[in-house]
């Protein structure tokens, strides 16, 4: 079974920022009101943070189109634009270890995560950007006629950012990075369960020298105020990453001002594994496919297929793997696995272990809380699940791992498909044929080939079916934050 708890070894971060930040000023919500923040490993308070709401948010759509329309950032050169971006960065990187220890402690990772993934992908994702801001361009177009006709793409003004817990930081970077450098203003609201990193990265872009009412960051709760910025009749779009059934209210509620949209939402990723395959390297990209982050991944290999002749194999090597996990206090570079990031999440958690039990799957591993203060759960493999068990058809977003056994690939592809989501996936083969073949058939926005969780700011990530609506990073998500604006001049 997994370790014991491990003692507190890396630096509790200093909390520099609670409040509200609207063009350019840190102030309480005008209501006064507060939220605690929770330490999910100790359950303790770590800070009280100022609760935004509907009036707030009018205030910060306010400062954000202000700077849109007349304020420095949209008569800036492109190029200048992309040079703050970049300080951005490098200020990041020059307080990686507080911005690291901060993320680990509002949101349970293992430091080893925040230091040597969260954080390097947040500083490469806003240089990539960086990069595209004075690179964005139109097209000349033959049209009939004697005409001139060319497309400009322009900003599309304002953006309402609402993102979750599970990357804070990293979910912040995917959402600035692209809008600033396409020349919009911003107003975030933060995950209420992890507000602080964001606070902290919206600091650093003050001093970055990014103007104010550019960044605007309203942090409180998603009926208040993530339903107000939704709604707002002055923002251009609302950029989304959360659950499925959040992102109905939000299409509903965006109806009524036709906003412009991205969602980026759950999956229940197949992640299939062939006989002919590197075994051990597959259970370690299983292993890493799904416990990474605790399993709250939106692309968690939460679904194992594994062909018949490996699986007593395959089942026994993961189990081990799994149950050799270091569970512990987030801040200890030696854990590999920290909380589940609040009560709700770790209880949800837990009522789908009894109900894979109650359906008759086996625990190979774990399927318990872990100790009693935090919300730890144990690493838990459910094997001979069945489709139709709603542990192989939910998203549980936890440390549980469903195994499916399969015969042949005619009836993997049509079992893996067989879900609303289609977010991601991954194959494990050494026959390229059979490769090319998966990526080709599985229905889903990212397929892994011996690989999983492979990310890289200058590819493009989203969903199929009802995992999301349109991409983020890439040109592509440049692009969703765009307007294009077709010119044509008679030269008669
Ligand atoms: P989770 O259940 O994993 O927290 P959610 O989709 O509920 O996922 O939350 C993701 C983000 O969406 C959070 O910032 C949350 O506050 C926000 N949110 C929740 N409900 C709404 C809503 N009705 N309108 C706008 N934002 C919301």
């Amino acid at each position: 079974m997994a370790t014991e708890i491990l003692d507190t070894v890396a630096d509790t971060p200093q909390v520099r920022q609670t409040q509200l930040l609207i063009d350019g000023k840190w102030v309480d919500a005008i209501s006064g009101k507060t939220f605690a923040t929770i330490n999910p490993a100790t359950e303790e308070v770590i800070a009280e943070v100022a609760e935004g709401d509907a009036a707030d948010i009018d205030l910060a759509v306010k400062a954000a189109r202000k700077a849109f329309e007349s304020g420095p950032w949209s008569k800036m050169d492109a190029r200048d634009r992309g040079r703050l971006i970049y300080r951005l960065a490098d200020l990041i990187e020059e307080n990686i270890e507080e911005l690291a220890a901060l993320e680990s402690l509002d949101n349970g990772k293992p430091i080893r995560d925040s230091r040597a993934a969260d954080l390097p992908l947040v500083i490469d994702c806003l240089r990539y950007y960086a990069g595209w801001a004075d690179k964005i361009e139109g097209t000349t177009i033959p049209i009939r006629g004697n005409h001139f006709c060319y497309t400009r793409r322009e900003p599309l003004g304002v953006a309402g950012q609402i993102i979750p817990w599970n990357f804070p930081l990293l979910m912040v970077a995917w959402k600035w990075a692209p809008a600033l450098t396409a020349g919009c203003t911003i107003v975030m609201k933060p995950a209420e369960q992890t507000p602080l990193s964001c606070l902290r990265l919206a600091e650093l872009a003050l001093e970055a020298g990014i103007p104010p009412g550019v960044i605007n960051v309203v942090p409180g709760y998603g009926p208040t105020a993530g339903a107000a910025l939704v709604k707002h009749p002055d923002v251009d779009k609302i950029a989304f990453t959360g659950e499925d059934a959040t992102a109905k209210i939000i299409m509903a509620d965006a109806a009524a001002t036709l906003k412009r949209l991205t969602f980026e939402l759950g999956g229940k990723s197949p992640n299939v594994v062939f006989a002919d395959c590197d075994l051990d390297a597959a259970v370690a990209g299983a292993e890493f496919g799904l416990f990474f982050n605790q399993g709250q991944c939106c692309c968690a290999g939460s679904r194992l297929f594994v062909e018949e002749s490996v699986h007593e194999e395959f089942v026994a090597k993961i189990a081990a793997k799994a149950a050799a996990r270091k569970l512990g206090n987030p801040l200890n570079p030696e854990t590999t696995q920290g909380p589940q990031v609040d009560q709700a999440q770790m209880e949800k958690i837990l009522s789908y272990i009894q109900k894979g039990t109650d359906a008759g799957a086996k625990c190979v591993t774990g399927g318990s809380r872990f100790g009693s203060k935090g919300y730890f759960v144990e690493p838990t493999i459910f094997d001979h699940v069945t489709d139709e068990m709603s542990i192989a058809t939910d998203e549980i977003f936890g440390p549980v791992l469903s195994i499916l056994p399969f015969k042949n690939m005619e009836e993997v592809v049509a079992r893996a498909n067989n879900t609303h989501f289609g977010l991601a996936a991954a194959v494990w083969t050494s026959d390229v044929k059979k490769a090319h073949l998966m990526a080709d058939r599985i229905k889903a926005g990212t397929v892994w080939v011996n690989c999983y969780d492979v990310f890289d700011a200058a590819a493009p990530f989203g969903g199929f079916k009802r995992s999301g609506i349109g991409r983020e990073l890439g040109a592509a998500g440049l692009a969703s934050y765009t307007e294009l604006k077709t010119v044509t001049m008679n030269l008669d």
